[in-house]
């Protein structure tokens, strides 16, 4: 019988297992397939506290386990496949093994959606990003394209002329998802283009490692041609991961998990933490402080129930 599993190995996982383990409760957490969440996939971070020069993000987040590790925290490989919520203690299926514990921390974060290119793939955090906020300072006076319609592409494209000289916002359709409001900011910016009715083919150069353009294909006519890009921030949204969850925990209709207040979920016991209920921040150190606080409930949960 554990006393607490955390469920995810990002910023919010491996700073919950941190306090957790401090607090001497010897947490489990489970690291999932992308061991170290979101930063593991990012080169520099230049905007968590406490590193003048910036940190690569797997440095970061192998450092916040093997702080974790250093005060008895467990790290087990491998994925949660199911839950029963239902019961105490909670159950939960890893890779076909059921374990007990007296709570829960979900850490599972929220994943980018990207196009699903190859070349895509291969340049995340070598100038394809999903996060204007955590990115845009490294394409000053550079060309940036903003893949999507809705609030968050015009919202990270209005973020990004701030530092590029141009900024292209490359949309599928006619019409936009986004709110008048957001449009109206946007196509009021001189420094913002719209390519519409068009999408994105192929990224270029994975063999240099860094992106220096785009093919395009314009859906009406047809017309395929190539742009010269520096930065290509994908902005279609995100997919909470809690799938696992579902029927158990309340969330809202895009799945992220509803807060019943501090990091307390509709289940006593069952905490949240990070991105996996966090729709605006989608910060590291956002991400990390959620995970100070559900480690600290459930300190005082478990006090509460006389462990
Ligand atoms: C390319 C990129 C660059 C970024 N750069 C910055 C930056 O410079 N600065 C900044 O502050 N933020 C940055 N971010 C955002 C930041 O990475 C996230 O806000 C942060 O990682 C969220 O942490 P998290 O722990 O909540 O979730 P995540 O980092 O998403 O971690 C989720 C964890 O849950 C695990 N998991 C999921 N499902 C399961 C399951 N069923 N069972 C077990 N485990 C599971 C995953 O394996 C993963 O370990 C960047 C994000 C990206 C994608």
């Amino acid at each position: 019988m554990r006393n607490v599993v955390i469920i995810g190995s990002g910023c919010a996982g491996n700073t919950a297992a941190i306090y957790a383990a401090r607090a001497n409760l010897s947490p489990l957490v489970v690291s999932g397939h992308e061991a170290g969440g979101q930063l593991s996939l990012t080169t520099l971070v230049e905007n968590f506290p406490g590193f003048p020069e910036g940190i690569h993000g797997p440095e970061l987040v192998e450092n916040m386990k093997k702080q974790a590790q250093n005060f008895g925290a467990e790290y087990l490989h491998g994925a949660v496949l199911d839950t029963d919520l239902s019961t105490r203690p909670f159950r939960l299926n890893i890779e076909g093994e059921w374990i007990e514990t007296r709570t829960v921390i979900i850490a599972s974060g929220a994943s980018a959606r990207w196009l699903g290119l190859e070349s895509e793939q291969k340049l995340i955090g070598h100038g394809v990003s999903s996060c204007a906020t955590c990115d845009g300072f490294f394409y000053r006076n550079k060309k940036i394209i903003v893949i999507g319609g809705g609030d968050s592409a015009m919202e990270e494209a209005n973020f990004l002329t701030r530092f590029g000289d141009e900024v292209t916002v490359v949309h599928r359709r006619e019409e936009f998802r986004a709110s008048k409001i957001m449009l109206d900011r946007a196509r009021h910016n001189p420094k913002i283009k719209f390519l519409l009715n068009t999408v994105v083919e192929d990224v270029f150069d994975p063999a240099q490692h860094l992106v220096t353009g785009v093919r395009l294909r314009d859906l009406r006519n047809g017309r395929i041609w190539e742009q010269d890009v520096d930065g290509f921030f994908v902005a279609i949204g995100h997919i909470p991961n809690t799938k696992i969850f579902k029927g158990q925990i309340e969330t809202d209709s895009e799945g992220y998990i509803l807060s019943k207040g501090g990091a307390r979920t509709n289940i006593p016991g069952v905490f949240h933490a990070g991105d996996v209920q966090d729709r605006v921040y989608r910060q590291a150190i956002t991400a990390s402080g959620a995970g100070c606080m559900a480690a600290i409930e459930v300190e005082r949960y478990l006090e509460a129930e006389g462990h």
